[in-house]
């Protein structure tokens, strides 16, 4: 069986919903894993922001205008079938209930975590119905029956097996089963979510659980691009990449992907496909494990970056010192990303700033301290790419550039260079000139 997620542009009009509907109607059963139509996580956000912030009207007024627009919607979408308009107006005014209560609510995670639910939730339920209008069998797997994290925040891989296959043997028979991505149980038993964007983590999570033949995330792309759209001109998408490849992009800022996606099914070499609801004829980017060419083959950018430089005399031929800088960061669950070291100092990199103070005060007691905030990290992939020839080249693409750090060698799929913010389009244009050979030197 596959599993196929639909983003939030995907569900994000009737008209994208029609081309879903299609796409998914091929006969096969499938797991379809939806996302929020797009802007009602975010506009859920506000509201929750608002309640933190004791703006109770301003979120209620909200909330009471976010109803508004799904009427329209589930009349638009439901249109020729009066019984299913009525039945999913009343459970959309129930969601919308909900959510007025939660604005008369003292803030508190778990508060917010159950209205960032609600999106997914509204998506799923109105695309159930439409599909049932459309004569396409379908039903519900409710997400909150069998997804899981544990207190790591990792999914409970056995838990979610075996409460996913309880859901399914109870659930009725039908074509296609639609579920909620992002949001699943904590540890506690909680509502909680995956994280923004995390509807492409719930896929993979499934595909794992049931070894599925094959994950499909469908957005609003042709698949992966070599380099960020949004920011130059000329992009082109990739036909493949492996799991390590697409693993470094997502988490050095490819924003297709959310970037744990590929993590759940790399060990069982379940293929990742990336398709474009709005051009379903388009090849995408398929993920495995097949060997790739070797040579740059994307740049990927990721922004918000703080580079701290740690610089003391006591390293000098002394062993224990880096222990001591990694410790204060895992005391504060700051991960690192990037590091270089010389004899005398150490740089790395953070993208979570949460603990920064608490981080620097206690490095202030081992060493002299530099922070540089607005920094990105550009981070080049593909196979081998240390091996490649293009390597050799990038101090000279970039000679008018200033690199602060560069990771070689960490793996043979990716280098990373770390820029200030301000030079980044001009630092991605350049790589994609020279190294796409747009332009030769
Ligand atoms: N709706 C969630 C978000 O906007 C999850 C997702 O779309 O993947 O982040
Ligand atoms: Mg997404």
């Amino acid at each position: 069986m596959k599993v196929l997620k639909f983003g939030g542009t995907s569900v994000g009009s009737v008209e994208s919903i029609s081309n879903v509907k299609n796409i998914i109607n091929d006969g096969d059963k499938k797991i379809v894993v939806l996302s929020a139509m797009s802007g009602t996580t975010n506009h859920l956000v506000s509201i929750a922001k608002d309640i933190e912030e004791g703006n109770a009207s301003e979120a209620a007024t909200k909330v009471k205008a976010l109803h508004e627009t799904y009427k329209v919607v589930v009349n638009n979408l439901l249109n020729t079938n009066a019984e299913l308009n009525a039945d999913v107006q009343s459970y959309v005014s129930g969601v919308f209930e909900l959510l007025l209560g939660a604005t008369e609510k003292a803030f508190t995670q778990a508060l917010e975590n159950e209205i960032l639910a609600q999106g997914e939730i509204l998506s799923t339920y109105m695309v159930n119905a439409y599909l049932k209008q459309e004569g396409i069998s379908s039903t519900l797997l409710p997400a909150l029956s069998f997804m899981r994290i544990d207190a790591e925040k990792d999914p409970d891989i056995d838990y979610i097996k075996a409460h996913l296959k309880t859901v399914f043997d109870n659930a009725e028979d039908a074509q296609i089963y639609i579920t909620q991505g992002f949001i699943c149980l904590d540890a506690e038993d909680e509502i909680s979510n995956l994280q923004r964007g995390g509807s492409d983590y719930t896929a993979t999570i499934i595909g794992a659980a049931i070894k599925a033949e094959e994950v499909q995330i469908w957005t609003d792309i042709d698949g992966m691009h070599n380099n960020d759209p949004r920011y130059v001109e000329n992009t082109r998408p990739i036909s493949n990449l492996s799991f390590d490849e697409a693993a470094e992009l997502a988490y050095f800022g490819a924003k297709i992907l959310h970037p744990q996606t590929v993590t759940p099914v790399r060990e069982d070499n379940i293929p990742v496909r990336l398709k474009n609801t709005m051009n379903p004829e388009a090849h995408g980017t398929l993920i495995n494990n097949n060997h790739s060419e070797v040579g740059i083959k994307a740049i990927a950018a990721k922004d918000g970056i703080t580079a701290i430089k740690i610089k003391s005399a006591r390293m000098l031929n002394a062993h224990g010192f880096l222990k001591k800088v990694f410790e204060i960061f895992e005391v504060y669950q700051t991960s690192i990303d990037m590091i270089t070291t010389s004899e005398v100092a150490v740089s790395l990199t953070i993208d979570d700033d949460k603990n920064l103070d608490k981080i620097l005060v206690e490095l202030e007691k081992i060493a002299t301290i530099e922070v540089d905030k607005n920094q990105s990290i550009v981070c080049l992939v593909g196979h081998s790419v240390v091996n490649h020839h293009d390597t050799y080249r990038l101090f000279q693409i970039l000679q008018d550039v200033k690199i602060r750090m560069i990771s070689y060698g960490g793996s043979n799929n990716n280098i990373s260079l770390l820029i200030n913010s301000n030079d980044k389009i001009k630092t991605l244009s350049k790589l994609n000139d020279y190294l796409f050979e747009l332009v030769t030197l």
